[in-house]
């Protein structure tokens, strides 16, 4: 259209620089950064905690959180205040519900924390595996009232777990939440760990990667000072969730892998830049200049300048790990799409598949069946064409050959024939989904 090639004449090409970006990125004394995802049973405190994190390391100011104190005493929901944070629109906050993905950002003095998800309400599945296919670990928050963690086990904690495990998040910290109306008691705590380290470890957790922190979001006991409860004295020596936070090791970027971004959003109609994406760098290095592959279309188009982290200042690169925006020039901006794939257009592009097999876990009975692929924010259409065989879950060893279905549970080889032809690759995190359930999570082999 007339707009769009208005936009291309007014988005000059720039020269690269040929910056050797990995021992540029190796000079620099950095933070570590680090993505999670929040999970659990609806109302076990999610959106509470997460709120309460941000406040206590000022990532939300007083005033602001005063006036949401004062919106959510008005309508009688006090305790709502510190999830409001979280949300921004006022029609969410009237229903006393969380819904959006709202990413938001925490720094403590080593780590710069992104919490990828708001959690919340019903339609939270699909945000959680777009979520957590970018986790570095999960906070898996729990209710340790009385009656409650059990009903939540029968509800989503357990579903949830597994599903990140499965997609390949493999550290988990398990928050235990709601300690005051617990009593802070110790033998609650740890009856809770007990079954709680059972399950994960099942799950597949190494247990290295397990960690528990009692807490109450609301009343920010443990979150990032010692809860002043003289109940909870028996943890005085144990670490707080943000000293359990700060543990996360620094994640192993691929830096020196090909690049490989997925596209989380396409901006349009900027002043400055007329057509911008943004998404993370999962692998490789990007700079300004440089030419890009955009996958499934094939299409080329120029990095013009970029952005790192959102501070909105222009950087001559990015490396993965890094949550980027690129000002693309030189494309149509019909061949962007959210889920799309950017590579490196000289070297090692990604290859769009019709089809791949899988090693999953089954959330539910699966046969030759209509499936939706899920690869973050990547969807797509397609089908179970074949069961291959069902694993051992601990070796991996095949435990029998083209079984008629697989059960609830088990883990399974499966072949997934697509509609489309997209660019996926070995190993990514996949989930099918099937009439709005998932119906099994694993890895792309
Ligand atoms: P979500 O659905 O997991 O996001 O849960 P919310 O954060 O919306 O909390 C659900 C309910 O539990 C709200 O009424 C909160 O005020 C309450 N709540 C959350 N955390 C705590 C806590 O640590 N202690 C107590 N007593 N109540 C809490």
């Amino acid at each position: 259209s007339g707009v769009q090639s208005l936009s291309l004449q007014e988005t000059p090409k720039v020269k690269s620089k040929n910056i050797d970006v990995i021992s540029e990125f190796k000079k620099i004394k950095r933070k570590n950064a680090a993505n999670f995802v929040v999970i659990g049973h609806v109302d076990a405190g999610k959106s509470t905690l997460m709120g309460r994190l941000l406040f206590d390391l000022k990532a939300v100011d007083q005033r602001t959180m005063d006036k949401y104190r004062k919106e959510a005493e008005t309508i009688g929901k006090g305790s709502f205040a510190f999830a409001w944070v979280l949300d921004q629109g006022t029609e969410e906050r009237a229903r006393g519900v969380t819904i959006d993905i709202a990413t938001n950002k925490f720094e403590t003095e080593k780590t710069s924390f992104t919490i990828l998800d708001a959690p919340g309400h019903r339609d939270f599945v699909p945000n959680m595996i777009a979520g957590a296919s970018q986790a570095d670990f999960a906070v898996l928050v729990i209710d340790a009232s009385t009656g409650n963690f059990e009903s939540g086990l029968r509800g989503q904690t357990k579903e949830h777990a597994l599903l990140v495990r499965s997609i390949g998040v493999q550290r988990i910290i398990v928050a235990v939440n709601k300690m005051d109306v617990a009593d802070w008691s110790q033998a609650r705590f740890e009856e809770i760990r007990q079954q709680m380290s059972g399950f994960l470890t099942s799950a597949g957790f190494q247990p290295k990667n397990i960690s528990f922190v009692p807490c109450s979001g609301l009343e920010g006991g443990n979150i990032l000072r010692r809860s002043s409860d003289p109940r909870s004295s028996w943890y005085h020596q144990g670490p707080t969730l943000v000293e359990e936070l700060d543990k996360s090791e620094p994640a192993t970027h691929a830096l020196d892998k090909p690049l490989r971004m997925t596209i989380g959003d396409v901006f349009r109609g900027g002043v400055q830049n007329p057509l911008s994406v943004s998404g993370r760098l999962e692998s490789g290095t990007v700079q300004t200049g440089e030419q890009v592959l955009v996958m499934p279309s094939g299409e080329k188009a120029q990095v013009r300048s970029l952005q790192v982290d959102d501070d909105g200042e222009p950087r001559d690169w990015a490396v993965a790990g890094q949550n980027v925006v690129l000002n693309l020039t030189d494309i149509d901006p019909v061949h962007l799409k959210t889920g799309d794939v950017l590579c490196s257009a000289s070297s090692s592009p990604i290859r769009n598949v019709r089809e791949f097999t899988a090693k999953v876990l089954a959330f539910d009975h699966l046969t030759p069946m209509a499936v939706d692929v899920h690869k973050g924010r990547l969807h797509v259409p397609g089908r179970i064409s074949q069961l291959v065989a069902t694993l051992d879950k601990a070796s991996g060893a095949v435990v029998k050959k083209r079984p008629k279905i697989v059960q609830p549970g088990t883990v399974a080889r499966v072949l997934v024939r697509l509609d489309d032809a997209v660019p996926l690759e070995a190993p990514s995190r996949v989930v099918l989904r099937s009439n709005g359930d998932t119906v099994a999570a694993g890895l792309i082999e």
